[in-house]
């Protein structure tokens, strides 16, 4: 395993790498209707809430109530840089052709446009060359046909393995950056374009893409005020995913772990050994380098192969611990190139997942709708 930095309370790096029960018919007597009684949900505080609470809880809710505020004023088009630019593919083009413009711009998705339509038509992201894999391997006699997919087709890939067909969300670029959030998380997408409408010709234009990194990313650098509220520890605010955890061994075949995130629709599974020790993490985007060239074939090697073929500036796993704040967390978003942390014990055995999506799930909707924060 690759060494591992010392933990010193904030999220660190992998390195490139009585019993009080009562018998049923016992005194007191309980009327029966008390046991039909439903069961209360567990409550959460609301923002705006009177309650009282500990000094802790009031400066977390204001800090929640400080980026909420910040996310309403701001637009998606202040995320952008002074300078970008866009790759747009055409929806005709060959699958195959798609994957080396991507490699050769150093890129992991693209806006696709109709030019039948003239109007955008959807994201090309990691998912979707996995799920053209999950195809292959389901219908291994279409290898032929694979190779003459265009991206257009990619819609029809999804029906024919049974994944769930991913809205194509957008927003526009001068809405609340609130509403671009809130729309990438309730439609389980980890990026989102912005589309505009041009003035002279009524048509859509992609104007971006924003992601969750960069959107975190933003928050973090110009909100300090309200993020060093939040004192609140993973463990207490329960931010992440510690149950029903996908993970792979080294010796797992690439193939296998795909299958993985399509069936679970994650973007990333961690590697453990034998003692659920972390020694990586396989994420959507290490897809890519591994069908360059159509080698579809190397796909069934093992993980531990794969993982060598991430590029030379790839910045490593970043590990937190339950006991971590997530004031902590902020400001290593602001710091590193953070796409999602896995939660360790002070042995370094997996105990969780905090994806970038968990994170912004607490920050727009704690408090405030509990339906959707608990599904
Ligand atoms: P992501 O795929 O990173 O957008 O995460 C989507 C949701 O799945 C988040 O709530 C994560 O905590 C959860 N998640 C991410 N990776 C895993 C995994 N390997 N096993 C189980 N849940 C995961």
């Amino acid at each position: 395993m690759d060494e591992v930095e010392p933990n010193d309370g904030a999220p660190s790096r992998l390195p490139a790498t009585n019993s009080n029960i009562r018998p049923g018919h016992a005194l007191p007597f309980v009327a029966p209707s008390s046991y039909l009684r439903p069961k209360p949900k567990p409550r959460i505080p609301s923002v705006s809430e009177p309650t009282p609470m500990s000094p802790i809880d009031e400066e977390q809710l204001q800090g929640l109530k400080g980026l909420r505020e910040f996310l309403q004023r701001r637009t998606s088009y202040d995320v952008l840089p002074l300078s970008f630019r866009l790759i747009v593919l055409d929806n005709d083009l060959l699958i195959k052709k798609s994957l080396n413009i991507l490699i050769q711009n150093g890129i992991v998705s693209a806006p696709l446009w109709d030019s039948h339509t003239s109007r955008f038509a959807g994201l090309l992201t990691s998912t979707d060359y996995m799920n053209v894999i999950q195809y292959y391997c389901q219908f291994p006699n279409e290898i032929d046909n694979v190779e003459k997919f265009r991206l257009s087709s990619l819609r029809d890939i999804e029906k024919a393995i049974g994944v769930q067909t991913l809205e194509t969300v957008s927003v526009h670029p001068s809405r609340p950056l609130y509403e671009a959030c809130s729309r990438m998380l309730k439609s389980r997408a980890r990026r989102i374009p912005l589309v505009d409408i041009d003035d002279e010709t009524g048509r859509e234009t992609v104007v971006s893409v924003i992601t969750q990194y960069r959107i975190l990313k933003f928050i973090a650098v110009n909100t300090e005020q309200y993020t060093s509220l939040l004192k609140k520890s993973v463990r207490e605010i329960q931010l992440g995913t510690y149950k029903n955890l996908a993970t792979c061994q080294m010796s797992d075949s690439v193939l296998d772990v795909i299958n993985l995130m399509v069936v679970q629709n994650i973007s990333a599974v961690p590697v453990v050994d034998k003692n659920n020790t972390v020694l990586n993490v396989f994420e959507a985007v290490d897809v890519i380098p591994c069908i360059k060239g159509g080698a579809y074939d190397e796909l069934k090697s093992p993980i531990g192969e794969a993982l060598c073929k991430r590029p030379e500036d790839f910045q490593g796993i970043y590990t937190c611990t339950e006991d971590d704040r997530l004031d902590a967390i902020f400001q290593t978003l602001r710091q590193s190139r953070v796409h999602r942390l896995v939660v360790i014990d002070d042995r370094q055995q997996l105990r969780g997942i905090i994806s970038l999506s968990d994170i912004l799930k607490y920050v727009l909707f704690y408090g405030e709708d509990v339906d959707y924060f608990s599904s």
